[in-house]
C-alpha cells in the first residue's frame, strides 16, 4: 500500500473501536510521566493485562472506546505520548477493508 497523500481525518474511529492497545515497556514510563503518576499509579489506573500475559493493554469502556479518547474534543488525552500502535495505523498495520471504517482512507487514493 501507497502512503502517499494519506491523512489522518481525526474521526476517531480508531481509537473507539474493541481490542487491544499493546503498550511497550518504554511507553509505561512515558505515558506515566506525562500524566505525572508513578509507573505503578498508571498500570493500577489506566491499564490491564493481554490474555496472552504478554503485555499491558491501555483499558477501554464499554463498546470499545479507549480509555484516553475525549468524546467532547474527538482526541486524544496522550496524544504526545501515545502509543505507536497508535501512529502506526493504518500505514503500518491495518486489516482487511480498514478503508471502509477509516476516514482517511475515503479522502485520498490508496493504492
Ligand atoms: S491512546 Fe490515544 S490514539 Fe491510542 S487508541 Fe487511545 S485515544 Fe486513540
Ligand atoms: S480511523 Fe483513520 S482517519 Fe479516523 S482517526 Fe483513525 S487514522 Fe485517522
Amino acid at each position: 500500500m501507497s502512503n502517499k497523500g494519506f491523512k489522518c481525518a481525526r474521526c476517531g474511529t480508531c481509537c473507539c473501536w474493541s481490542g487491544y492497545v499493546r503498550l511497550q515497556n518504554k511507553e509505561v514510563d512515558g505515558i506515566a510521566a506525562f500524566l505525572d503518576l508513578t509507573m505503578e499509579e498508571f498500570t493500577a489506573k489506566y491499564t490491564v493485562l493481554t490474555h496472552d500475559r504478554r503485555n499491558l493493554t491501555l483499558i477501554e469502556h464499554e463498546g470499545g472506546r479507549c480509555i484516553f479518547y475525549e468524546d467532547n474534543s474527538c482526541s486524544c488525552a496522550i496524544n504526545p505520548v501515545k502509543p505507536q500502535q497508535c501512529r502506526d495505523f493504518p500505514l503500518r498495520w491495518n486489516f482487511s477493508d480498514w478503508e471502509k471504517e477509516c476516514k482517511g482512507a475515503q479522502s485520498v487514493d490508496i493504492a
